[in-house]
């Protein structure tokens, strides 16, 4: 079984530096949703484990196996790589089965025993094997893309934006049964994302890129609640971000003096509240006094968007769907768990 690992990858195009860098370890049998904004060279990345482009420096193995870095890199062809790119993988003309068992020796492309686990494993029903691409869904032809991409058994899955051609209902379900499939069939996986939720639900560990560089690995819990900066609490997920004084272990800010993780005494800071965070209590509750200023509902919750009175800074709370307060009342905010510090913007931008 193979584990992917990549070691001071660069790349650059002309003389723009594209990836810098960039260590990643992928353990076997896992999925690793690597997430970033675009152009942050994610696809870039993806091509250079596919081998569809060489690194100008660094080092990748699969498994004890050194596809680049020890001279002459490996050709694509022989890496044993599936590649599941955002749409357009099938051959438009050939039926289902057909594109499934594309890459299998002949005598495998007539047996149907593998075709049906295929369609098995990706939760495909077997009849649809007689039909064109045009005939299914995009999420069922997504699976497909998927079933092709495992029919050769190969030692990594590469899978650049699977989903999002898919419209936000087709999409969850679609990602839930593509990352349960690649669990079944024991692949290790790296899924390209620049959305955070389906970074998070799907993966097993997750990659934060920016500007060509890995800014943090972690687990998805790991980049929510323990996220590496400002901007990566940003990238996934809502954040409150208020200007805290620290004080033995607890910040003073807009939303009161709360326990903080992180941050040096007697400092200026930013604190990092999550919006679900956020308790509203319609008498004074130990919180701050707040005016309701606007309410999303979204049924299994509701945003709440606040302003601190009296006239302190506005943030969104999310509350159970059943706890909507009226808009124009107060409430009071009070912040269940700990707050997170992080260095105040103007230490941020290096300003003394
Ligand atoms: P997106 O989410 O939009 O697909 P990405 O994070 O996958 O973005 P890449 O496609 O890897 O980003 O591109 C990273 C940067 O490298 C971009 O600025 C892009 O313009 C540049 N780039 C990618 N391929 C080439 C190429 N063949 N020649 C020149 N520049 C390139």
């Amino acid at each position: 079984m193979t584990a992917l690992t990549l070691s001071g990858i660069a790349k650059s195009f002309g003389p723009t530096r594209v990836l810098e860098g960039i260590d990643l370890h992928v353990p076997e049998h896992s999925l690793t949703a690597v997430l970033g904004p675009s152009g942050c060279g994610k696809t870039t990345l993806l091509r250079l484990i596919a081998g569809f482009a060489d690194p100008d420096h660094g080092t990748i193995t699969f498994g004890d196996r050194v596809v680049v870095g020890d001279g002459r890199p490996v050709p694509a062809r022989r890496r044993r790589v599936g590649y599941v790119p955002q749409e357009g993988a099938l051959f438009p003309h050939r039926t289902v089965g057909a594109n499934i068992t594309f890459g299998l020796p002949r005598r495998a492309r007539r047996a149907d025993r593998r075709l049906h686990e295929l369609l098995d494993l990706v939760g495909l029903d077997r009849g649809l094997a007689a039909r064109y691409p045009h005939e299914l869904s995009g999420g069922q032809q997504q699976r497909v893309a998927l079933a092709r991409a495992l029919a050769p058994e190969p030692s990594v899955v590469l899978l650049d934006e699977p989903f999002s051609s898919l419209d936000a209902g087709l999409r969850e379900g679609t990602g839930r049964a593509v990352a349960a499939a690649l669990q079944a069939s024991g692949a290790t996986a790296v899924l390209v994302t620049h959305d955070q939720a389906e970074a998070l639900s799907l993966a097993d560990q997750v990659a934060v890129m920016r500007d060509g560089r890995l800014i943090q690995l972690d687990t998805p819990r790991g980049v929510y609640t323990r996220p590496h900066d400002v901007d990566v609490a940003r990238f996934v997920g809502d954040a409150v971000l208020l200007p805290a004084r620290i004080r033995d272990g607890r910040a003073e800010c807009a939303l009161g003096v709360l326990p903080v993780r992180g941050g040096d005494s007697g400092r200026s800071a930013q604190v990092l509240v999550r919006p679900e965070q956020i308790r509203l209590h319609r008498v004074p509750a130990g919180g701050v006094p707040a005016r309701v200023d606007e309410v999303s509902y979204y049924g299994h919750d509701a945003a709440v968007r606040l302003t601190v009175l009296p006239d302190g800074p506005k943030m969104t709370a999310r509350v159970p769907g059943d706890e909507l307060p009226t808009p124009g009342t107060t409430v009071h905010a009070v912040v269940d768990g700990e707050a997170l510090a992080f260095p105040s913007e103007a230490e941020a931008a290096g300003s003394p």
